[in-house]
């Protein structure tokens, strides 16, 4: 079997339209320009670049910057994940064998454990282990110099790291989501890497509704290509695009059930708010720093929710969208 074979759909299609150089990364600028200076700069030292923290709601390209910082350094990239790194002894393995400016990339690093974490401490500070050497009473520790490699940290949620390993991160970068105007730009180009033809204001609708996150436009273009290629002649026009969306039940504006039920609990249980953040999570029954770093920044961006001194409110804009009539203020 190839490696090709192994991999599921979802993830042969990420994999596909994953871009590769920093000229083809869409959006996110200023992370975008200081990486390029980053990286200048370490490659005319001659040097390996900082550990880097990358941050943001799923789907916004962090993995994919991992993997063309390491590129543009011209080095190798050792994915793997915090739950996956059991005892220390794995991590000893994968770092053992990196060499100068090779990347280790720990996809949700706030999940590792915390035996694991503590032995990463010395390998990122001073690039050594300590490794046991037999068992029992012969037991000996021995000191292993390691290569200046680089560690990628990714993260849905920063508020969950340790002040230890965040501390030592020398760049930090919060990934945003993306405005609709740039994620058309990501479904013209992945449709032009799928090679399917869209017409423009499909290319914009699929961009609208895709939750300003990239993952979410390259599911929605694969799926309306689906109904093209069923229902009509193969190219997505309008028509089909607004005919699949509805379909597959795919909101107007992007929003997914905890968006909604986020914006209707406010408007109902809490007479559009204001609500303080932990009232509002109990409702909806998901944890305060998620809906804090996942769910908020959406919705505040597309202007549905308003953050205020006093909490959370609905703003015109959530009643309109959900066909509610607002209540008259209330008269002192
Ligand atoms: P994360 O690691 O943040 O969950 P990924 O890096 O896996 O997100 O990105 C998900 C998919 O979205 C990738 O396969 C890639 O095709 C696409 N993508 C993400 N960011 C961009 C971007 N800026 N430009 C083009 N495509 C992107």
């Amino acid at each position: 079997m190839t490696n090709n074979e192994l991999l599921k759909g979802e993830e042969l299609y990420e994999l596909t339209l994953r871009p590769k150089k920093l000229d083809e990364f869409i959006g996110q600028k200023n992370i975008i320009d200081n990486l390029r200076v980053f990286i200048e700069a370490a490659r005319k030292r001659t040097e390996p670049i900082e550990h880097i923290l990358l941050f943001g709601p799923p789907g916004l390209g962090k993995t994919t910057l991992a993997h063309i910082i390491a590129r543009e350094m011209e080095a190798n990239i050792y994915p793997t994940a915090g739950p996956i790194l059991e005892r220390p002894f794995d991590l000893a393995g994968i770092l053992s064998n990196l060499n100068t400016a090779d990347v280790l990339f720990i996809d949700e690093v706030h999940r590792m454990n915390k035996a694991v974490e503590e032995y990463l401490y010395p390998a990122l500070e001073d690039f050594c282990l300590d490794v046991m050497q037999d068992k029992g009473v012969g037991a000996r520790v021995l000191r292993l110099n390691l290569n200046r490699f680089t560690l990628i940290g990714a993260t849905t949620r920063s508020g969950l790291l340790t002040s230890p390993l965040r501390a030592r991160f020398g760049i930090s970068f919060r990934l945003d989501y993306y405005p609709s105007d740039e994620l058309f730009y990501i479904v013209e180009r992945s449709a032009r890497i799928l090679d399917v033809k869209i017409q423009e204001n499909a290319a914009h609708e699929i961009a609208q509704r895709a939750r300003g996150t990239p993952r979410i436009a390259n599911r929605l273009l694969r799926r309306v290509r689906d109904f093209a290629q069923v229902k009509g002649q193969g190219e997505i026009d309008l028509e089909i695009c607004n005919y699949a969306l509805e379909k597959l039940e795919v909101d107007k504006r992007g929003l997914d059930d905890m968006d909604k039920k986020i914006i209707m609990t406010v408007i109902e249980k809490f007479s559009g708010g204001p609500v303080g953040i932990n009232s509002l999570a109990v409702a909806v029954g998901e944890d305060a720093q998620t809906i804090e770093e996942v769910f908020e920044p959406f919705l505040i961006m597309e202007g549905f929710l308003n953050r205020t001194s006093r909490g959370r409110e609905a703003t015109n804009l959530a009643y309109e969208h959900f066909k509610i009539k607002k209540p008259h203020g209330t008269l002192f």
